[in-house]
This record gives C-alpha cells, structure tokens and sequence, in this order.
C-alpha cells in the first residue's frame, strides 16, 4: 500500500502555511527503509508565527469559550479520530514502524484522552478557602496560556492525547512541535482537529527538526509552559532553556523500569506482562519493563519459560503485524546492537528472538533478547537501552528487591508479583517510581491514570485529572468587604 505524508505544511493560526525557509526533511518507513515523501522543515520563524498565532487565539474565539464548549469541541474531534482510527493506524505503522496492531491501540487511546478530556474540561474548578472575618477568599484556576508541547516519536499519539489534549482541554493555545521522525499523525490529528471545528490558533503544528524549531520553541518568551517527552539528556537541555525565562516544564523522559516477581506469584498471569512490557514497540517505551527481578526460589523455572516465550517472538515489518516491528531507525538500531554486542560478548545471553523469513533489508530490525544473570550494576541493567533487550536478575529478600529496583538513576514505573496483601503495600511505598502496578503492568494504559517520572525519568504528572492541574496555574483572590 501507498501511503503519502499527509501534510507538507505547517499549520499556524488555522491555515496551512509553507515554512519561511526551504528546507525539508525525508521521511522514511523503518520497515523497509523506503523514502516516504517529506517534511516540511520549520525555522524559529515559523515557530514564532505560531506561538503569535496561539496568543491571538487566546485572546479571540478561543479565550472566550466557555469550559463546556471547549469540552463539547474535543469530544467531536474524539469521534472524528475513531472514525479514521484505521487510517491513523496505517499512517503510524509506516512512520514508526510500529506493527499495525499497536499502531490502531495508540488512535484509539488518542480517542480516548479526547474523551475523557473533553469531559473533564469543565469539571475543574477552584476552591473557597475560610479566612480571617471581613474577607472572601478564593482561588481560580487559568490556562497557562500558549503552551510547547515537544512529542517524541515513539507514541506520537499517545503523547499527544496526554499532553495536547489535556493542555487544550485547560484552555490553553498550543505549539505542537511532533519528532522528525514522526510527524504524520500529528499533522493527521490536526487536520482532524481543524475540521471538527477546533477554533483557528488554537493548535499550531510546527514539524522540523529538534535543534532548530524545538530549540526555538523552549526559548520563545511567549511560551509559557513547556511540555517534553524523550530522552533524558535533550530534556535537560530543554529545561535549562526554559529556566532562562522562568518557564515551568513537565518532563517525561526515560527509565529502566523493574518488574519484581516473588516466590508467591502468581506466575502463569504474570508471563504474557513480563514478556510483552519488554519488547512493545521493538522495547522503545518510557516505560518498558525492561529489568525483570525473579526471587531465588522461582528464578529458575520463571527463567525457562521466559525464554521459551522470547524464542517464539517474531520481528517483521510493521504492516505484517508481528510481535515487533523495527526500530526507528538506523542510527537506533547501532546503538541498540552495541547494547546486544556487549551481552553477546559477556556471555549473558539467554534467549532471542527470530526475524521473519524474507523481511526488506532496509528494514532497521534486531532481535528481541533476553540477558540472564546479570549484575544489578551491570551496564546493561543500569542504562536504558530503548530497544527490545531486557535483563533478568535474581534475589533473595525483600530488601535486596527494594535495593536493586531502587539502584537505578531512573524511576517511572514498577511493577510487583506477589499474593503477599501485605508485602504489596510495603513495595507500593518502598519503590521509587511515579506508578506502581501490582499484580499487572501498565493498567491497559489508563488514560486516567497520572503517569510521570522522578529523578533521571522527569518530573510533572500528565494523564488523569492530575494533567490538568499541570496545565493550568492557580490564582488566589482575597476580597476584604468588612
Ligand atoms: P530521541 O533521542 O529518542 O530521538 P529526543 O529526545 O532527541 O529523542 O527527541 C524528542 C523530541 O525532542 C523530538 O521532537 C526532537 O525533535 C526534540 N528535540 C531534540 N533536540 C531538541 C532540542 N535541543 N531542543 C528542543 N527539542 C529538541
């Protein structure tokens, strides 16, 4: 099937407008390498035109909306993304190589966050706060006002739906500023949005490249609240740049995420999470669990049937819809085979994967593999690797558990296996991580759910309710009346 970039564009302030400069990047399916179309490639020009363009939304038809209206809006987009949800899918299976299957789960949750968001929009509200007699005290809580929202190209959607949405739904303006090596969806979603009727300026889309348009939008005076996920270092960057302006940021960034097993577990239900939280999207998620902690007394038997299970994984193009896809790109697949090599030549692996009879050779594809025993220090068990590589390290008690869960640089999520009621709750508050899942991984998702990182893997919460308090800054009003 022939798929073409759905916009070689930017929109700023509600039109589709070319870049002020000439330049445009390729964009390329990671499945066979094939050269798609291109991108437009946008300067810190463009980027000030749409950050003008938000500000002229917010202070027009966009500012005055009422909270329900602006719900009411999100909600039509929603339906709107889950009647193309097919074509979303297509487009993301050959932008990120992301088998189809995945690709349609990341349009339906962008469905999902329009509704959920679109129903939240108008149930947050202040408070009124008791105070001295002869006072009324009350609090308000306001748009930021424009906001950056810089979107890697893992989850282009998801992202999105998280963070977009959410900025939206609070009554900001948006500058969307999607990765290089994933615009499509983003500039699908906003010809969606545009067309449901999402007011001129409101979403501004920027495609181009991170050191140029992102950099561009980090430092523009009239953000006012930025909103990053990707890697660790470049997220650094970004909140040194929005420190020059005092701009808070949220910021989601990597991990190196436990999932602990104990001897009670239930391991048979455990197997399918242990496995698929390691190698969805090719091991390229935030939040992989890509550190699997087995107590002593089940090591050996978990183990077993954990290489049985990688033995039996498929890697193919994304259309096919194997258990993995490729990764994103050349460059990725070399540091990702640096990572397998140093394993390789240490021993530790245990089991991989297979690649599929005849898979194009453009393709940027790689093994999924499982490393054993390996030291909780290890490079391989401290560095995220964002590629399908999970290690597995055994231990003996509870502490030790806590103690190589916690030895990281990272901490965004967990995830806990045990019958123990008790020992669930002391893991719950023991780990250091922004979600912990007991009994299960990743919650299917929960676009309820707040999710966010500390130390290395960032800080701010989005999804839930949490999201829009994010999104939104609180002003306190005290009347004196006598
Ligand atoms: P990865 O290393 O996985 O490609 P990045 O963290 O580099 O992920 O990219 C995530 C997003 O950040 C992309 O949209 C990218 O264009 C953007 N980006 C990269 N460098 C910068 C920068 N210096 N300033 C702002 N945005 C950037």
């Amino acid at each position: 099937m022939r798929i073409s970039v759905p916009e070689q564009a930017l929109l700023i302030g509600g039109r589709w407008v070319p870049s002020s400069g000439g330049d445009v990047l390729p964009v390329e399916d990671p499945s066979t390498g094939e050269i798609l179309g291109e991108l437009v490639s946008g300067t810190s020009d463009d980027v000030d035109a749409a950050v003008r363009a938000a500000q002229t939304a917010l202070d027009s038809d966009w500012g005055q909306m009422a909270a329900a209206e602006r719900g009411r809006v999100l909600s039509r987009i929603g339906q709107a993304v889950l009647q193309r949800a097919g074509m979303l899918a297509d487009l993301e299976a050959h932008d990120v190589g992301k088998p189809l299957k995945q690709a349609r789960a990341d349009a339906l949750a962008l469905a999902r966050y329009l509704e959920f968001y679109g129903g939240a929009a108008d149930k947050i509200h202040g408070e009124t706060i008791p105070f001295q007699h002869g006072y009324t005290v009350y609090t308000l809580r306001e748009p930021h006002g424009v906001t950056g929202h810089i979107v890697p190209w893992n989850y282009p959607m998801q992202i999105i739906g998280r963070s977009v949405v959410a900025a939206l739904a609070m009554g900001n303006a948006t500058v969307l500023k999607p990765a290089e090596q994933a615009s499509m969806t983003a500039l699908a979603f906003a010809r969606i949005a545009t067309d449901a009727g999402l007011p001129a300026g409101a979403l501004n889309v920027v495609t181009g490249r991170g050191d140029v348009a992102g950099a561009a939008l980090t430092r523009h005076p009239g953000v006012k609240h930025l909103s990053f996920t990707g890697s660790t270092a470049v997220g650094m960057t970004i909140q040194r740049s929005a420190a020059a302006n005092a701009v808070p940021v949220t910021l989601e960034l990597g991990g190196k995420s436990p999932q602990i097993v104990f001897d009670d577990a239930d391991t048979e239900k455990a197997l399918p999470f242990l496995v698929n939280a390691g190698i969805q999207n090719a091991g390229q998620t935030c939040s992989a669990g890509s550190r699997i902690l087995i107590q002593r007394g089940v090591y050996s038997s978990v183990l077993a049937r954990l290489i049985e299970r990688y033995r039996a994984l498929r890697v193919g193009p994304a259309m096919s819809d194997f258990d993995l896809g490729p990764l994103i790109s050349a460059r990725q697949k070399a540091v990702v085979s640096d990572y397998l090599d140093l394993g390789r030549a240490e021993g530790l692996i245990a089991a991989e994967g297979e690649l599929a009879a005849g898979i194009p050779d453009g393709g940027h594809y790689v093994r999924p593999t499982l490393f054993a025993d390996v030291a909780p220090g290890h490079r391989l068990a401290q560095e995220e690797i964002f590629g399908p590589a999970v290690v597995v390290i055994p231990f003996d008690t509870e502490d030790e558990a806590i103690a190589i869960a916690n030895g990281t640089a990272y901490g965004l999520v967990a995830g806990v296996w045990t019958a123990d009621g008790g020992r669930q709750m002391r893991m719950a508050r023991r780990l250091r991580a922004g979600q912990v899942f007991l009994n299960n991984y990743g919650a299917a998702g929960g676009v309820e759910l707040p999710f966010g990182g500390v130390g290395r893997s960032g800080h701010g919460r989005e999804k839930g309710f949490e999201a829009l308090y994010g999104f939104s800054t609180l002003k306190t009003v005290a009347a004196h009346h006598g």
